[in-house]
């Protein structure tokens, strides 16, 4: 959505709040491997303060991805927030550098706010997927979804590292 921050300002006060969804599809290249699941659902609050404006909102989506160690299709929600000061794009600023990642810019009086949700979305996207905290994965040796099955490979598999340590030990 775009917000016209004259109007917007006309009709409330000092506070005008937004809920809107926004669909992908802009960022779907970049996601590798991963597709969110329409709609992006966000709500916040656009405030202007001593002549400034400063935006909070939510984000939520949910994405399909495939879990990292079992490698099952898996659905994952995710919230995010998106907050800063609004800067018109004209405007000639000398500010820290630092600074400037909070700031979210508004041209000609107009803040194309799905743009900044959407980048905001496609920074959150987490680098790990997992079904479940507890998803044991699948043995490494015969490749059995050890979530469903278990397998008898790992009882009779002796670590690498435990083979050299028998030397040291003498049998007795
Ligand atoms: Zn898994
Ligand atoms: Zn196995």
């Amino acid at each position: 959505m775009n917000v016209d921050l004259v109007k917007a300002f006309q009709l409330a006060d000092s506070v005008f709040p937004f809920e809107n969804q926004v669909d992908p599809d802009p960022i779907k290249e970049g996601l590798d491997g991963l597709r969110i699941i329409e709609p992006i659902h966000y709500k916040g609050e656009i405030y202007k303060v001593e002549g400034s404006y400063l935006i909070q909102a939510d984000i939520k989506y949910k994405y399909e991805a495939k879990c990292d160690r079992c490698y099952e299709t898996t659905i994952k929600e995710v919230s995010t927030s998106l907050s800063g000061r609004l800067e018109d794009n004209e405007s000639v600023f000398e500010e820290d550098e630092e600074d400037q990642d909070d700031i979210i810019y508004y041209e000609k009086g107009i803040l194309n706010l799905d743009e900044y949700i959407l980048m905001e979305v496609a920074s959150s996207i987490p680098m790990k997927t997992l079904c479940d905290e507890s998803c044991k994965g699948l043995c490494t040796v015969c490749g059995a979804d050890l979530n469903k099955e278990s397998c008898t490979c790992l009882d009779d598999y002796i670590d690498p590292r435990f083979e050299l340590l028998k030397d040291f030990f003498p049998k007795e």
